[in-house]
Formats: C-alpha cells, structure tokens, sequence
C-alpha cells in the first residue's frame, strides 16, 4: 500500500474529503466523527460532510473507527491498551482508529491538536487555530498509554468533556458513553466498615473486629482479617456488589481511615500480628486477605479487580506476600513533602519521610504490575495559598512512570465551587503530563496562561515561577498555614506588584479568572495581618464578598465557608480551628 507524504485536506475553505465512520458504529465512534466535524470546521469555515460506510465512497475519505472502508486493523495495536490509537494516511485517507471507541475518540482529538492546534483548558476556554488550508505531511502516529487510569481530582476536571478531551479516564469525571464512558470503581474509597459493619455485628462477634492492646474496638476500628468468618461475609458481600453493580469494574476491600497517624486500628491479635511479623509490615495481613477474596472473585469473575490500599499502617511492602494479578494496590504519600521531587528531597534527607516514601514505592514496584498512586496536589488546610508544585509533579510524575506504575489519582481541590491555587491550571497541566505524549511543564503553563489570561500571561507566568523558586530547597506540606517559611514579606511584596500588573491587562474575557489568582494572594496577605491591624475585619468582609462572586465554597476542606470567614477574623494565619471537617461528603 502507497503511503503519502503529504495531502491537502482542505484548500482555500475547500475540501475533497468526507468524513466515514461505520454504520453500526457506536455512540461514541460516531461522536468522535462529528467532534471532528465541528472542530475542523471551526478551524477552517470548511465544513467536512459526515458519512457511514453504507454510503458509497465519493471522494477521498477521513475514516473514523474501523468499518467496511477500513477493516483492517493496525498491527501496532495488537499489543497495546484498550485507549490505544493509531493515526495515518494511506492512499491518500486518513485513518484514526483505537483499539476501542475511546481510544479512537482520542486519535480524534490528538489529530485535531496535531493539525488545527486543539486545546482544551477548562470546561470553558478551548483554543483552535484558524486556517484557511489544511495540509498534512507525513503523520503517522501510533500511540498508548504508561498510566492505565488517570484521574485528576479538581472540580473542573470531574467535567465530562474536560475530561475525556484530555485524556482523563476518571472515575469521578461526569464522562458519557459518547465520551468513552468511566473507569467506574465501586465503594472507591475506605470499605472495610461497609463490608462488615462494626453497628451490625461488634455486639455478637467483637472478634470480628480489631483487637487493640487486647481490647476488641467497636470505634476506630479495622477488620480482624485473620478471621475465618470475616473472609466468608466479606466475600459474600463483595459478591452481592459485583452483581449490584454490573458497570462497574473495580470494587474495593480496603482499610478504614480513622486519622491513623495517631491511633492504632489494625488488628493485634495472635493471628493477624504473626502474619504482619513475618512479612514485617502491617501489610502483611492486608494483601493476604485481599488476594483471599481476589482469588475466589477471578474464580466466578475474571475481568473483575479488587482494590486496596498502601496507607499509612500498610504502607510499607509485605516482605513475603505478593498481590494477586487483579489486585489494585493503591500507594499514597499523604506523608510527603511537596517543594521538592520525592527524589529530590530524598537525597537532601536520608531518613526523612520521601525517603521513605520512595522505599516502599520501590519495594511495591517489585512485587505488583498493578500499582497506583493516590497523590495530592493543594493545600488542603488553606485551599488558596499558593502551593507550588508544578515542578514537582512534573518529575515526581516522571517517577512514576519508570516505577512501574500503572495508575495516578491527583487529589486537588474537589470542593464544588472550586477555588483551589491554580486549580484550573493544575486539572490542564496534569492530565497532560499523565499522557505518554506529554510535553514540559514549561510549555503547558505557557500555552494554558497565553489563551487562559489573555496579555496577563506573562505576569501571572511570572508569579507562578516566584512561588516556584521560592520553594525550591524547602518543605512544602499540605497542611501548611500562612507562617510557613515559603512566605515573607519580600517575597509577598514581588508576587503583589505582578499581581497588579496583571490586573491592568484585564478584560472583559479574563477579569474573573485574573482576579481569582488575586484573590490567593489576597487571602495570604490578610490572614498575616495582626488581629489588631486596622481595619483587619473590613478587609475580611470585602474578601468574603470576592470569594462569594467567584463562586468558591470552601477556603478549607469540607469546612463551611461562613465558619472559615470566622477563623480568618478570629485567628491570625486562622491556626485556631475546632470546627476541621465541619462538612461530610463522601466523594463518588
Ligand atoms: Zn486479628
């Protein structure tokens, strides 16, 4: 078969080409055909006529999924992910096709950023180019992805179109069959408690339940996994979810969260405690009671996976034991420390939590091809003060993808009206930088300030590389308040003139979303005030109004606004607070 160096897709508003997909096709292959309508149409004024495959050819054709026209698939895709996708011309068509309709969904859109410069920032802000002619030399893309599951956990990003114009196959994200449909989990979280609920049976079985310095606990409590009747109602129970949930892939058996920092919840007992001593982790029992359940679930259910955690108690890797094929092991670093790459602060300290980190990311690379990573991405104390991680996702993401890890979950802001630093900005930059054809930080901060803020972007560019490099060598933790060492008045005083500077460049377009930015530094300034400072209340009540035009709901994590408006007045850098996780939602 001849393949063309070069074609003409459309001339001067013209074209000779029809857009092809199969008649039969479903809903989101022939979506992808009319996305790619729409987009080469707002390019280039040419509208492209979509046809199926029923009709016969009248020109030279852009084919959309395999069908009649183009049966064959490509062979680079033999091998590779379901979301795979190839991009080519022979003789003269263009074909893009996936190894599903998602992926072919996004050989659509990569065609599309490739050829008419797509971009997709926000659920609000899209860029393509405007050209008259459209010529393509030479594509020939063939492409898959390191990370099968990419989620980014930022209110803008759980947008279904976000979301899958992205390339995030996201549990949370609102995506539509026609998208590509969800990665559904169920019970995506914690599930020990919904598996067997100590209400239900601590009364009758406290031995179902951890045993604690040899107390058996109701409250604060974990599974007493070595128990034979816990594995057979457990399993019962997953049973009945699986059947319950037939859209859904993935169910979790993992362990409960009861701020596990401070207190002991695993179970101590003989059993449990020789299991966790031989494989020197409280890992140990975890991973031996999941691959229990996980064996007799592949049993009646192959394509089904069990997903646990690797979370503080468990987080080390079991010394003996490894996970099953379909066990998820979900690795998190709550523990971190941001400024700086886990690499990076790992050579600066030794024996300090990265370090540590690292280890046991190592260590569960060896003995899982099923490892994920829950990672974070705010300050989750202070939504709003800057938290400057760019640089370090960039590499810690890096990191991942030579770990062996098969999955990355970005924890940011997911309260409902946003709000968090750079939020917008932080869902854009690393839904790319989960894809394998990603490009650098750099670049993506560029391109999304450019079209995001108009002539400001330079400014807000520069703000953001202040906090960059000002964080540079230091600890960065998500529960830091306003007195940390990344700020001084110094530094406060550059990030304020480029802050005003991009304010000047405003429009009717970008105010809002300048303002926002504004509003970061703002909050940052006032809770350093003194709480004798003139004025210090005034200035609050002006920023609650901000806050509330911006549509933000929380300044804190699942705090109410009011009481958080409250805490700013009452407490400077607000560190006095009793009222921590004043609203429950449970994130599904
Ligand atoms: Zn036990």
């Amino acid at each position: 078969m001849e393949k063309t160096k070069e074609i003409i897709l459309i001339n001067n508003f013209k074209t000779d080409y029809h857009i092809c997909s199969g008649k039969d096709s479903d809903s989101c292959t022939r979506f992808a055909a009319k996305q790619l309508q729409k987009y080469l149409y707002e390019s280039s004024d040419c509208c492209i006529p979509v046809f199926s495959d029923k009709c016969p050819r009248r020109s030279k054709e852009i084919l959309v999924g395999l069908n009649v026209r183009n049966t064959k698939k490509d062979a680079r895709l033999n091998s590779a992910s379901s979301e795979a996708y190839v991009i080519k011309i022979e003789d003269g068509d263009i074909i893009i096709h996936g190894n599903s309709p998602r992926g072919t969904l996004y050989g659509v859109y990569r065609f599309l950023e490739e050829v008419v410069g797509f971009r997709c920032f926000t659920s609000d802000c899209e860029k393509v180019d405007k050209h008259n002619s459209i010529i393509l030399k030479d594509i020939d893309i063939f492409q898959d992805f390191t990370f099968e599951y990419r989620e980014v956990y930022f209110t803008d990003a759980f947008n279904g179109d976000f979301a899958s114009k992205n390339m995030l196959n996201s549990n949370l994200a609102d995506i539509s069959a026609d998208k590509g449909g969800k990665t559904k989990w169920f019970n995506f979280h914690h599930s020990f408690s919904d598996l067997i609920s100590p209400d239900d049976y601590f009364d009758s079985h406290p031995e179902y339940f951890s045993e604690i310095d040899g107390v058996r606990r109701k409250e604060h409590t974990e599974l007493c996994l070595s128990n034979a009747d816990v594995f057979k109602l457990a399993l019962k129970k997953v049973e009945t979810w699986i059947k319950e949930n037939p859209d859904c892939k993935i169910f979790s058996v993992a362990q409960d969260e009861w701020m596990g920092h401070f207190i002991k919840m695993a179970c101590e007992c003989d059993k449990c405690k020789k299991i966790d001593e031989e494989n020197e982790s409280q890992s140990g029992s975890v991973i031996t009671f999941v691959n229990k359940i996980a064996k007799a679930i592949s049993e009646k259910y192959p394509d089904i996976l069990i997903h646990t955690f690797a979370y503080q108690y468990s987080r080390k890797p079991p010394k003996n034991v490894k996970p099953l094929d379909n066990v998820i092991v979900r690795l998190t670093n709550i523990e971190c420390s941001w400024g700086n790459s886990i690499e990076e602060t790992a050579k600066r300290d030794k024996e300090g939590n990265c370090a540590k980190f690292l280890n046991d990311l190592i260590g569960w690379s060896k003995i899982t091809n099923r490892l994920y990573i829950w990672d974070y991405c705010v300050n989750f104390r202070n939504y709003l003060l800057p938290f400057p991680n760019f640089r370090t996702m960039e590499k810690n993401i890096e990191l991942y993808r030579k770990s062996n890890i098969k999955g990355v979950l970005m924890q940011g802001n997911f309260s409902y009206g946003g709000g968090g630093y750079m939020d917008e900005m932080k869902s854009y930059v690393i839904s790319h930088l989960l894809r394998d054809d990603h490009s650098d930080v750099k670049t993506l901060i560029k391109e999304f300030c450019d079209n995001y803020y108009g002539e400001a972007s330079p400014y807000i560019q520069e703000y953001i590389y202040l906090w960059e490099d000002e964080v540079n060598g230091k600890e960065l933790w998500l529960y830091d308040d306003a007195d940390s060492n990344l700020f001084n008045s110094s530094n406060i005083e550059k990030a304020s003139k480029l802050i005003n500077k991009a304010l000047t460049y405003k429009t009717e377009k970008t105010q809002k979303r300048i303002e926002k930015v504004a509003l970061g530094l703002e909050y940052l300034k006032l809770v350093r005030l003194p709480l004798d400072y003139e004025r210090r209340n005034e200035k609050i009540e002006e920023f609650y109004e901000k806050v509330r035009s911006q549509r933000i709901t929380e300044l804190f994590e699942r705090t109410a606004l009011e009481y958080s408006i409250d805490i700013m007045k009452k407490s400077r850098y607000c560190k006095e607070r009793n009222n921590w996780y004043s609203l429950y939602y449970i994130m599904r």
